[in-house]
């Protein structure tokens, strides 16, 4: 089976070691970012398939970063779901607007946070462009 590389972004480490262990128990590898200056750094060396970007963190808010991995033409395709923990109304416009291709509330539920981003690794697959 392909391996599937998951950058999880999220500066609580409480929260950020859950996910992690969800994912793994799905087989993913899983990279990891505190900061947007690790997030930089990560997808300079390993492009991931997905990209959960959690949208507070203590550098730069996370939708702000996300618009910088769009506007660079080397990260412009990876998948971005954004994490947020906002409650408010107009998150999810706001995250799509800023190039998120999805939007993920915290808590996450973990069945259903698993068949979400399963979808989006499908969405990544075609985007891919590696079909023969
Ligand atoms: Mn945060």
């Amino acid at each position: 089976m392909k391996e599937r590389r998951i950058l999880l972004v999220e500066d609580d480490p409480i929260n950020s070691i859950l996910v992690q262990h969800i994912l793994e128990s799905e087989g993913y590898v899983v990279l990891k970012a505190s900061t947007a200056e690790e997030v930089l750094m990560q997808i300079g060396a390993t492009i991931p398939d997905l990209i959960l970007m959690d949208v507070q963190l203590p550098d730069l808010d996370g939708l702000t970063l996300t618009r910088m991995i769009r506007e660079n033409p080397s990260t412009s395709h990876i998948t971005i779901v954004a994490l947020t923990a906002y409650a408010m109304t107009g998150d999810r416009e706001m995250a799509l607007e800023m190039g998120c291709d999805g939007y993920i509330s915290k808590p996450i539920n973990t069945k259903e946070f698993i068949r979400t981003v399963a979808s989006f690794l499908k969405v990544a697959d075609r985007e891919g462009g590696f079909q023969q």
